[in-house]
């Protein structure tokens, strides 16, 4: 059995971040690294999937779940629009396993390329 990802300790207290928001099945937190005025991570609860495209393939209503919070978390942080990234694979920059989006918005100006 390898080692629970960051995410899943965060989720389980073992790693301290607040829970900005959740579902049965995903949640979202700030991005301890921000590339942005507003960088949220959403994240589905199990780490059953390393990343975007496993999701897709896996559980495409889960997906659908995280864009949905998404949305969500950028309007509560007062974002109408955002953008939402998924690095796949280390060559694009990916370092945790376990899928996340990247919720990114306020000045994008920069450009705002996470990793
Ligand atoms: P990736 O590079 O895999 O697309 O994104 C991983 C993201 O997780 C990075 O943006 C990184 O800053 C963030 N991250 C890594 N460890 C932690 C942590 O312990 N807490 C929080 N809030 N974010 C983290």
């Amino acid at each position: 059995m390898s080692e629970a990802s960051v995410f899943t300790r965060i989720l389980e207290g073992e790693i301290p971040s607040e829970i900005i928001a959740e579902t049965d099945r995903a949640f979202a937190i700030r991005d301890i690294a921000p590339k942005a005025p507003i960088h949220l991570l959403v994240i589905p609860k199990t780490e059953q999937y390393r990343d975007v495209v496993s999701l897709a393939d896996g559980d495409p209503s889960l997906l659908a779940e995280l864009v949905a919070l998404a949305r969500r978390v950028a309007t509560e942080a007062g974002a109408d629009d955002f953008r939402l990234v998924f690095n796949t694979g280390p060559g694009a920059g990916q370092t945790v396993f376990h899928v996340h989006g990247h919720v990114l918005a306020g000045d994008l100006t920069e450009g705002s390329l996470v990793g």
